[in-house]
């Protein structure tokens, strides 16, 4: 029997980590359980990320190495190929690496002090009158017990120690099921804009992405409702009228498999003695898939609300409630709107795709976003351009179009 610290983290991903770090900033003794033997490893990530995001979380400057390329804006492809491109005064995001981005952040976490034990799988929780006391983590084959005063589940998708809790994992149909992929020898990229190809043929329900990392090198992904990812990329890269002009001949160096939660945060993050940060929450936007920034920010709120816990003495359901209130300050709204504008999405045919491209190159969308600086927090984004006539004008098209295919049935 074990007692090692305050709070046992479960899984050093960059939510986990994240957390734990802002947990140790405070004075907490904490301790980071990551099954796999280096934190980071596997891969399964584009890494495209906000900067202004990253700078309010003080993660931005980067150190070398982490920063694969920047962003200056994007370029949207319809089903048929046409082309919307949206330019940025100055760089708004970038991909980083993410196995070193993701050690990065565990490597501040053990400056300040938190403690990491690799190769440790959480195997399951210690209850007591259902209120979580710690974890029995399997090292070397054998199970050890930790005795802890708070979890912190940042476990991803797994969703394994969220069900031990009694908390509800999200809804199986709110999954998209992706493929990353390493590329080279990709015809015409522009290195500083990434691109997005539409089309319920070959992205159900989602979409694929290229980002480029240089000369003729890229990530290449995409996310389908239904659908075996791995044929939907090769249908995609061989068929989709804009994709296939640059990556016909391309060669994928690796792929990686893995789902994203789209349906909004859980209802219920927190039980006794335990909060779900990140994935494990499904801290993830519904419109992108990206799920980095708003699981960052989460993590920090659960950091202030173990702090809070910790000095009253009170591990309650009850009390640790408000951190579900906190987050949702924080996401929910933008939430509800991506939730709703993800819902117009997976209902549109790709003729009505091809009309709003269409109808935005012809009203030139791109000038209302020109000066656009934050990209997460899509529902407040949204909020401050409505006084763009450019901007109502889209938004009219689009729910004129949602309604018209909605009422045809
Ligand atoms: C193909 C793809 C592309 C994506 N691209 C982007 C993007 O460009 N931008 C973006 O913002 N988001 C992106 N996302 C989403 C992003 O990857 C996740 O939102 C993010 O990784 C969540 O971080 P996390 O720390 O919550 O979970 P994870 O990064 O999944 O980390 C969880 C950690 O917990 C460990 N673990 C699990 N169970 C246990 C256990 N029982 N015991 C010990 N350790 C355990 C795992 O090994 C892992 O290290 C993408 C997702 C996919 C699938």
């Amino acid at each position: 029997m074990k007692n090692l610290s305050d709070v046992a983290v479960v899984g050093g991903g960059p939510c986990g980590s994240f957390c734990a770090l802002n947990m140790a900033k405070k004075g907490i003794n904490v301790t980071v359980f990551e099954e796999h033997t280096e934190i980071g490893v596997p891969c399964h990530c584009a890494g495209h990320l906000s900067i202004n995001s990253l700078k309010n979380l003080g993660l931005y400057p980067l150190p070398r190495g982490i920063i694969e390329n920047v962003f200056y804006g994007a370029k949207i492809y319809s089903p048929s190929g046409l082309e919307f491109s949206v330019r940025f005064a100055s760089a708004i995001t970038c991909a980083v690496n993410r196995t070193l981005f993701d050690k990065h952040i565990s490597h501040l976490a053990e400056k300040a002090g938190v403690h990491y034990c690799l190769s440790s799988r959480v195997k399951s929780l210690i209850t007591k009158d259902s209120l979580v006391k710690g974890v029995i983590v399997e090292k070397k084959g054998k199970p050890v017990k930790f005795f802890n005063s708070l979890v912190v589940d940042a476990e991803g998708t797994a969703y394994r120690i969220l069900r031990q809790a009694g908390l509800a994992p999200p809804r199986i149909d709110s999954f998209v099921y992706c493929v990353n992929a390493e590329v080279e020898n990709v015809s015409d990229l522009e290195l500083d804009v990434v691109e997005v190809f539409l089309g319920n043929n070959y992205t159900p329900g989602f979409y694929a992405w290229l980002i480029p990392k240089g000369e003729d090198k890229a990530k290449f992904g995409l996310g389908a409702k239904v659908g075996n990812p791995k044929t939907l990329l090769q249908k995609l890269m061989k068929k989709h009228p804009a994709a296939s002009k640059k990556l016909q001949r391309a060669k994928i160096l690796r792929e990686s498999f893995h789902p994203i939660p789209l349906g909004g945060p859980l209802l219920k993050a927190y039980s006794d003695g335990f909060l779900a940060v990140g994935d494990a929450a499904s801290q993830v936007k519904p419109t992108t898939g990206g799920g980095v920034i708003f699981g960052l920010n989460c993590a920090k709120v659960a950091a202030d609300v173990v702090a809070e816990a910790l000095n009253k003495k009170d591990f309650s359901s009850k009390f640790l409630s408000i951190y579900q209130r906190r987050f949702m300050k924080l996401i929910g709204f933008d939430v509800k709107v991506m939730l709703e504008a993800r819902r117009v999405l997976d209902r549109i045919s790709d003729k009505k795709l091809d009309g709003f491209v269409g109808f935005y190159r012809k009203i030139h969308l791109n000038e209302g976003f020109k000066d656009l600086k934050e990209i997460d927090f899509q529902g407040q984004t949204l909020l401050r351009a409505c006084w763009n006539p450019r901007i109502i004008a889209a938004l009219a098209y689009f729910f004129t179009a949602y309604l018209q295919q909605t009422i045809k049935g």
